[in-house]
């Protein structure tokens, strides 16, 4: 049984971690950006409120996230444990998640931060591209489609999703600078925190994780 959060700037690698965190643990993974884009594709009232801050790169208000992860964890699906993954973004959401565990007998285990530069990570994400149609990733400089534009694998459109554009990465980085890094200090006064260097290659950085986290 572990709870867990995951901590790091955009384009950390946070994603990637958190799938293979939850497999080799038996828990669930639960991402907020993914519940949020799941409503929004479905159209959904919470998805069209979450659109609108999501396309600028802000983060969705409060009072939209926290009740939903709090019903989300109370499920039996999460008895085992869970990961979360974009969740607390803010010291509101994290303390208000706190009240939720205290009121409920229960506590965090670790709260992993991966830590990655700035400078590292801009150019990572600008060059992000996806099939409109797979969903395959691509990179414009590390792992372009052999025809500009055009998928390798179903010869769907290759394209920029709209908070991956400069303009909204940046504000990302400025909104995560300044609302979700003082989480750090939050948790560190908790005793909970365990940074990780997320600049490492993803194999090392997950075998990191797992020796932090034991068995
Ligand atoms: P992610 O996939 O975690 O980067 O999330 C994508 C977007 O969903 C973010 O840029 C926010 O607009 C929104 N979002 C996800 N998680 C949260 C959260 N805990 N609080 C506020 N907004 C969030």
């Amino acid at each position: 049984m572990k709870r867990i959060v995951l901590l790091g700037p955009p384009g950390a690698g946070k994603g990637t971690q958190a799938v293979r965190i939850a497999e080799k643990y038996e828990i669930l993974h639960i991402s907020t950006g993914d519940i949020f884009r799941a409503n929004v594709k479905e159209g959904t009232p919470l998805g069209k409120k979450a659109k609108e801050y999501m396309d600028k790169g802000l983060l969705v208000p409060d009072e939209l996230v926290c009740d939903l992860v709090e019903d989300r964890v109370s499920k039996d699906d999460c008895k085992n444990g869970y990961l979360l993954d974009g969740f607390p973004r803010t010291v509101f959401q994290a303390s208000h998640f706190d009240e939720y565990l205290k009121k409920n007998g229960i506590a965090l285990d670790s709260v992993v931060d991966i830590e990655v530069d700035e400078d590292i990570l801009l150019p990572r994400m600008i060059g992000r591209r996806v099939c409109r149609n797979c969903g395959k990733p691509y990179h414009v400089t590390t792992m372009p489609p052999k025809q500009e534009g055009v998928c390798d694998v179903c010869g769907g459109e290759v394209y920029q999703r709209a908070d991956d554009c400069e303009e909204t990465v940046k504000n990302r980085f400025k909104v995560y600078q300044d609302q979700t890094s003082p989480l750090i200090e939050y948790y560190k006064e908790s005793g909970l925190l365990a940074p990780i260097d997320g600049s490492k290659p993803m194999d090392e950085v997950f075998g990191n994780i797992c020796a932090l986290l034991g068995e």
